[in-house]
Parts: structure tokens; C-alpha cells; sequence
């Protein structure tokens, strides 16, 4: 080997695939999973229906370099993503912007928009801190009710947090869009892998000098010790990028770098639509965050529909769920930096990924996070 990959989601497939077609002859990957793809992982579930099995993944991107580099493993099927959320017994557009504001505020709708093109001009996404400071009462009630029913409960659930432990930097830039459009992102390319993300990575693993073992713990076999890299029991002195997670590949010496975790709830409806809506987002009542209907974001026809409900959880290492989210702030920061150090020590040793960086990335940013690295190692 000249190459150990440890990870088959998007950073290891992309770092593998590039240093295999950039010359490295025998590049190894190795996945603790029964599958490929990471949280990208996607299957038919018995019902036939197409269904992503850790949280629901949209491919968004302006970053050209990986929208061509993508391309090369799959076609898209391409659409614009839209988000509702459910208040009150309504659906409403978010983020909040001129179609939300006229459902919601149906009386004084065609004057609120009229101040807001003119204070902000059309087009602008405006932070709700802004809209606060405006004199104008009509413009503050709209800023308080985004934070009240868009904002603050869903980000309580989202994080277990109470409304002072809330980050205000982050309340203030709750942003109102002075448009008509509904889309959710503003990505020039937006959609999903024609054929799931699990045939795209299959493309992309599919190489003469990539081998992948499946269903193997890295950290039996590779260890670091005294700025050297082991594997097997003897000196490895290729390039190892490691995508797991960092605390545990050292055994939580320091300390378990926190995280935010998801249960996800599936269930199948014998009736061709159940929402009408790909992602309906439960702002203010319900455990669950959202719920996502799965037919809705792959353009897949079916009689029956699968949807999943996501309630967020605490993470605790050992108790079955999984690491989502990193909980950004300086104690962890400061932890996160003995791991890093730590790994440093090994010059060939790379961290690459949300749980090696524990940092959250995009699809997008990860891929050409790994092309970087590729550009760096070869
Ligand atoms: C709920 C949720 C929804 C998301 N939705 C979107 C979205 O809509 N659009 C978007 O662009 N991004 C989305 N993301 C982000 C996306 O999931 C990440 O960008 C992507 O998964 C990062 O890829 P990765 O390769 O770093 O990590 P992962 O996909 O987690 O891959 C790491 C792999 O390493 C393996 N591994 C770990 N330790 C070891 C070990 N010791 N030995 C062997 N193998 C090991 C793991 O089993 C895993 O397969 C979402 C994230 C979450 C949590």
C-alpha cells in the first residue's frame, strides 16, 4: 500500500479516487460500516423507496470545481429545493420573505413590503437584528414574529438550549428575504445523484488501484506512536488520511469532544403523497425538527411514500447514536486542539472531514476540502 484512506463518506472516497488517478498506485480504504457513502449513504428501504438512512442529504453547491468533479460519478436529477414550516396550522415558506409575509400578515402584507423594498431594496436578506432597530412597528412585528415562531423554539430542539443560553450573534442574523422566491438555498447547482448517492460513490471507488475493505475498524490495525504510523504492527511510512473521529482514535485521552446527535423516526404510507412538501419544518410545536418526504427530493414515482421524522438528541459516546453535529465554542476549540496536536506529531497523518476536523462541512465544502488535500499530497 501506499495510501491508507480510513472512511468511505465523501472526504475518503474523493481524496481516494483523486490520488489513485494522480499515480498512487495502491490506495486502501478502509470503512467500519457494512456500506460506502458515509452519512451520504442511501438505500430502498422494503417498500421500495429510495430513503437516505442518516438524515436527508440535498447536493447544493456554486463551487465549480466540484460541481464538475461530481459530474464525473453521476448524473442529477436536478430541482430547486423548497422548505415550509408548519405554524399554526399553516405552511409557510421559509426563510421568511415576501410570500411568508402575506400569508402571515395578510391585511398589512402590500404596506410592509412596499417599507421593506424601499428601507432594504428588493432582493436583500436582512438579519433580524436589523428589522428590530427599524422604527417602524409594522417592521418590528415582523422581525419578532420570525423570531418567535421560526427562530427560537426550533433552535431550542436543534441544540437542547434554553433561549439565554442561545448565541444572540447567531438570533441577529436570522435573515428575512425581501423577495418572492421560495428556494432555500441560492446555489447555482442544486439537486440529488440521478441514481442515489450510493451508485455515485460506487462510480467514484470504482478504480484499479483503489481496494476497499468494508466492515473494518481502522483502529485495530493502525496506531501512532512516537511520530511514527503502524499498521499491522509494522512502520507504515505512506500517507494515512484519517476521516473518523479524532477523540476516538485516540482513545478519548483528553477528553470526548462533545456533539449534537439525531434519532430519525421512518415511516411508510400506502398513498402516494403524504405532505406534498420535501422538508416541512416543525418550528414551534412537535419533538421532532422536520420531517422529509422522501419521494419529494429524489423525483421517484411511487404508490406508497416514506417519510422520516428527525428528533434531536444529546450525544453520548457508547449509547448507540451517532456524532452530528460539532458543538462549536472555545472549550471545545481548545480540546479539539490537543487531539490535532496530537496527530500532528505523525508527519504522513492527515485529518480530513467533519469528524477528524470536527468542524460541520457541506457535501460541497468537503469534496473540495479533499481535491485540496489531494493538491497538497501529490
Ligand atoms: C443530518 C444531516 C444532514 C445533512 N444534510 C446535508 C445536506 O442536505 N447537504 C449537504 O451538502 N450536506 C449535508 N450534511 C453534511 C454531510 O453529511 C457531510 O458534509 C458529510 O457527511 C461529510 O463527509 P465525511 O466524509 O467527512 O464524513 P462521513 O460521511 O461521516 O464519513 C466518515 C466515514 O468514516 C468511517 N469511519 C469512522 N471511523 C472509522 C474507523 N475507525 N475505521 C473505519 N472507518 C471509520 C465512518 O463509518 C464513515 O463512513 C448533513 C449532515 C447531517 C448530520
Amino acid at each position: 500500500m501506499e495510501v491508507i484512506v480510513i472512511g468511505a463518506g465523501i472526504a475518503g472516497s474523493v481524496i481516494a479516487r483523486e490520488l489513485a488517478e494522480r499515480g498512487k498506485k495502491e490506495v486502501l480504504v478502509i470503512e467500519k460500516r457494512k456500506h460506502i457513502g458515509g452519512n451520504c449513504y442511501d438505500t430502498y428501504d422494503e417498500h421500495g423507496i429510495l430513503v437516505h438512512q442518516y438524515g436527508p442529504h440535498i447536493f447544493h453547491t456554486s463551487k465549480e470545481r466540484v460541481q464538475e468533479y461530481l459530474s464525473r460519478f453521476t448524473e442529477w436529477y436536478s430541482f430547486r429545493h423548497e422548505v415550509v414550516a408548519r405554524v399554526g396550522g399553516q405552511l409557510i415558506p421559509v426563510p421568511f420573505n415576501l410570500n411568508t409575509l402575506h400569508i402571515v400578515f395578510p391585511k398589512e402584507a402590500d404596506q410592509i413590503e412596499q417599507m421593506l423594498i424601499m428601507e432594504y431594496g428588493e432582493g436583500a436578506r436582512v438579519p433580524i437584528l436589523t428589522l428590530q432597530k427599524n422604527e417602524n412597528p409594522l417592521i418590528r412585528k415582523v422581525a419578532s414574529y420570525v423570531y418567535e415562531n421560526i427562530f427560537l423554539k426550533y433552535t431550542m430542539k436543534q441544540w437542547g438550549q434554553t433561549p439565554k443560553e442561545i448565541d444572540p450573534a447567531v438570533t441577529a442574523r436570522v435573515p428575512v428575504v425581501i423577495s418572492r422566491d421560495n428556494g432555500y438555498f441560492s446555489d447555482k447547482y442544486q439537486g440529488m445523484p440521478k441514481h442515489g448517492y450510493t451508485k455515485m460513490f460506487e462510480q467514484m471507488l470504482d478504480h484499479e488501484n483503489i481496494k476497499v475493505d468494508l466492515g473494518v475498524d481502522a483502529r485495530e490495525h493502525l496506531r501512532l506512536e512516537k511520530g511514527k504510523i503502524y499498521f499491522d504492527g509494522k512502520l507504515f511510512e505512506g500517507d494515512v488520511i484519517y476521516t473518523g473521529a479524532i477523540d476516538e482514535f485516540f482513545d478519548y485521552q483528553y477528553g470526548a469532544l462533545p456533539y449534537r446527535s439525531l434519532e430519525f423516526s421512518f415511516e411508510y404510507f400506502e398513498q402516494p403523497d403524504f405532505q406534498g412538501h420535501s422538508v416541512v419544518n416543525y418550528t414551534v410545536d412537535e419533538d421532532y425538527t422536520r420531517i422529509t418526504e422522501f419521494k419529494h427530493l429524489t423525483g421517484q414515482q411511487s404508490e406508497g411514500t416514506t417519510i422520516v421524522k428527525e428528533y434531536p438528541r444529546s450525544y453520548e459516546q457508547g449509547k448507540g447514536l451517532l456524532p452530528y453535529y460539532a458543538i462549536n465554542n472555545e472549550k471545545n476549540a481548545d480540546l479539539y486542539e490537543k487531539y490535532r496536536q496530537h496527530a500532528k506529531e505523525a508527519e504522513h497523518f492527515y485529518l480530513l472531514g467533519r469528524l477528524a476536523e470536527y468542524k460541520y462541512y457541506n457535501i460541497d465544502g468537503m469534496a473540495e476540502r479533499a481535491l485540496q488535500l489531494a493538491d497538497q499530497l501529490i
